[in-house]
């Protein structure tokens, strides 16, 4: 029992074995998909349910993608690109890079002045293969959510600037119009 794909219809068992789970119908003791995806026996469960099938598309030229920044080096900013949206996440994550000339029509020197290790940010994407080159120029894109350097709380977002709410520290970012802790007036 494989990770084949299924149509609606196909035959995956009978009911003895395993009991109808999401995805799922019974007929005539015969448990078959209902809808396209691939199939999972739960052992443990002795239930059987077939998962839709995610859009593996890659995205390309022009697409907005969502990832965390997981390295930081003076010239570039490594990406693991998570989905379209926080939402519509891919299967696998994709590897992205974020280039220093590509984070903000400001001059800055290094990567470390705008991103940080952790940060999420939301980015577009400019070519058409793996990895993924990204830039965040755009007012809408950036950090959409951070956490402070010093204490690990997530930075709220007032006016211009991220603070910290747990011990005050403020953080530079290159900040996304759609950051998404924003400070109450
Ligand atoms: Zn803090």
């Amino acid at each position: 029992m494989g990770s084949n794909i299924v149509l609606p219809g196909d035959y995956l068992c009978v009911e003895e074995e395993f009991s109808p789970g999401s995805g799922t119908y019974v007929e005539d003791g015969k448990v078959r998909a209902a809808i396209i995806g691939v199939p999972s026996f739960d052992m443990a469960s002795r239930r059987v349910n077939v998962k839709p099938f995610k859009r593996i598309a890659l995205p390309k030229a022009g697409d907005v993608v969502v990832g965390e920044v997981t390295m930081v080096k003076d010239e570039v900013a490594v990406v693991k690109v998570l989905g379209f949206d926080l939402y519509n996440t891919f299967k696998n994550p994709l590897t992205g890079l974020l280039h220093i000339s590509q984070i903000t029509e400001q001059r800055i020197s290094s990567v470390y002045e705008m991103i940080a290790l952790g940060d999420l940010i939301k980015a577009k994407v400019l070519n058409n293969y793996l990895p993924l080159l990204l830039s965040t120029k755009d007012p809408k894109l950036g950090v959409i959510l951070a956490k402070c350097s010093k204490c690990g709380a997530i930075l709220v977002k007032k006016n211009d600037s991220l603070v910290c709410p747990s011990c005050r520290r403020v953080e530079r970012r290159k900040v996304s119009m759609d950051y998404l802790a924003v400070a109450r007036r």
